[in-house]
């Protein structure tokens, strides 16, 4: 018999706010262990937690993105569990009104478009982190990332392979990285995805008992750890076994899903409303100024890439990170080429990233002084094949590609009368070749027109070179 996975996941990410949900401390990635907390974020009682509002707006921009209807009405609820990793014993979060309900994404697949529900996203407080490693006898609790904005995205169980899951987390990825929502960051933990997983004999209408992954952060571990558990499903219930509803996370090394412990029921977090922090009553107006605030979104991007010229591939590579799209739309502002530009980017920047020789993060230059290599290139100023020596120069010493060029001398000087010299030298060492091109053979043209470019790098472009040599041939 075949069994047939179905897969609904819960997408946790981060938001860019500077401060945490509740209080003023950084939500900065990193830090000091506990040297961004406060008692109000250490869960002291008595503290009166107060909502930031950029929290608010963020969600609200990730729901309209994700065609979601947005609550006017909205409310906290407290979700009770005891550990360490939660000081106060409680996290803040949202069960019965939560900020979006409903929506769709779309994703591509080999087997075509497919639109997953979502079914809603709400916002609550991260909890802390403890270290386990550093001691068999004790582990230890840093809570600077506890209280840092969270949303949550619960999706339909509408997925039934690995890869349509692994889409559509990059997808959402991408799409809050654009909408400046969350960072995107995956092995920094800023995005992290859970995934219930059941199986079910091909054609049955019910579902199997699900299992939980709990937060995988790549898309490679997530395609990895649905493979491991809907093997292990199989093999269990072709053995005769049962699934039991379990809560898993999955061990990277051996490749293998392990439990961690029974599944809860929402009856379990006793969750009761916050006292502290009232309802919220969301105006259209508000929602309308937000909406407008949305920036041009991938989609919009790659339509506008191709109709600059660009292949879809191409704009596709520039637009899998945002910091690379909006180097190239910076550059382009500079020097208005998107071909070239693109092509510069794909051929020789994005190499030096991959080498590890740049970070995107952080060039020694900017956009503009990027653009005037290119457009040096582009107008003959230097030869092309210079574009990449200037390059690695300015990535090691950030200076800009005019003092680059004149330094090592790539300027091309244009000077005439050396051209001449050297292509009348070509002509009459090459009188064979110069016989077959008169007698009517063009296509030994580009013989010496080799020959010429070669010798005269940086002292003519080679449209004038080609001049030169054709005027020359001809006689004329
Ligand atoms: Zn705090």
């Amino acid at each position: 018999m075949k069994y047939y996975p179905t897969m609904g996941l819960e997408i946790h990410a981060e938001l860019l706010t500077k401060s945490k949900l509740f209080c003023s401390c950084s939500a900065e990635f990193g830090g000091e262990p506990n040297s961004r907390c406060c008692p109000g974020c250490s869960g002291f009682p008595g503290m009166l937690p107060s909502l930031n509002q950029k929290a608010m707006e963020y969600i609200i921009k990730a729901g309209f993105i994700m065609g979601c209807s947005i609550s006017r009405f909205t409310k906290w609820e407290r979700k009770h569990y005891f550990y360490p990793d939660l000081p106060g014993a409680y996290q803040i979060s949202q069960l019965e009104r939560p900020v979006c309900v409903g929506g769709n994404v779309a994703i591509y697949v080999p087997s075509g478009e497919k639109s997953i529900r979502i079914n809603r996203i709400h916002l609550e407080e991260d909890a802390g982190k403890l270290i386990h490693d550093i001691s068999p006898n004790f582990s230890l609790a840093d809570y600077n990332r506890g209280s840092i904005p969270l949303i949550e995205i619960v999706t339909e169980p509408d997925f039934h392979s690995a890869e349509e899951v692994m889409a559509f987390v990059d997808k959402i990825r991408r799409m809050l990285q654009y909408a400046g929502v969350c960072d995107g960051k995956m092995e920094q933990g800023s995005l992290r995805c859970d995934v219930n997983i059941s199986i079910a004999p091909e054609g049955s209408e019910k579902l199997g008992t699900r299992t939980e992954i709990k937060n995988l952060n790549s898309i490679r571990s997530i395609g990895r750890a649905i493979e491991a558990e809907i093997n292990r499903q199989t093999d269990l219930i072709v053995s005769g076994g049962k699934v039991v509803q379990q809560t898993l996370r999955f061990n990277d090394t051996v490749g293998e899903t392990v439990a961690m412990r029974s599944k809860e029921n929402a009856h379990d977090y006793r969750y009761m409303p916050d006292p502290d922090i009232p309802p919220l009553i969301l105006t259209e107006s508000e929602l309308e100024r937000i909406f407008l605030e949305i920036p041009e979104m991938p989609e919009k991007r790659m339509e506008r890439y191709k109709s600059y010229g660009i292949s879809e591939s191409d704009a596709e590579i520039i637009i899998s990170d945002k910091l690379i799209s909006d180097f190239f739309d910076e550059s382009i502002n500079y020097y208005n080429n998107p071909k070239a530009v693109a092509a510069f980017i794909l051929v020789e920047l994005m190499r030096r990233i991959n080498l590890g020789d740049a970070d995107i993060n952080g060039l020694p230059f900017g956009a503009k002084e990027f653009a005037k290599l290119i457009e040096l290139g582009y107008t003959d100023k230097i030869s092309r094949s210079h574009m990449k020596d200037v390059l690695r120069e300015m990535l090691k010493s950030g200076k800009n590609p005019e003092t680059i060029c004149e330094e090592q001398g790539f300027i091309i000087k244009e000077d005439i009368n050396t051209v001449n010299t050297v292509i009348d030298k070509i002509i009459s060492e090459n009188a064979g070749v110069v016989e077959q091109y008169r007698s009517g053979e063009q296509k030994v043209f580009g013989f010496l027109m080799g020959k010429a470019n070669n010798e005269l790098k940086g002292i003519a472009a080679p449209p004038v070179i080609k001049a030169h040599l054709e005027k020359k041939l001809n006689g004329e």
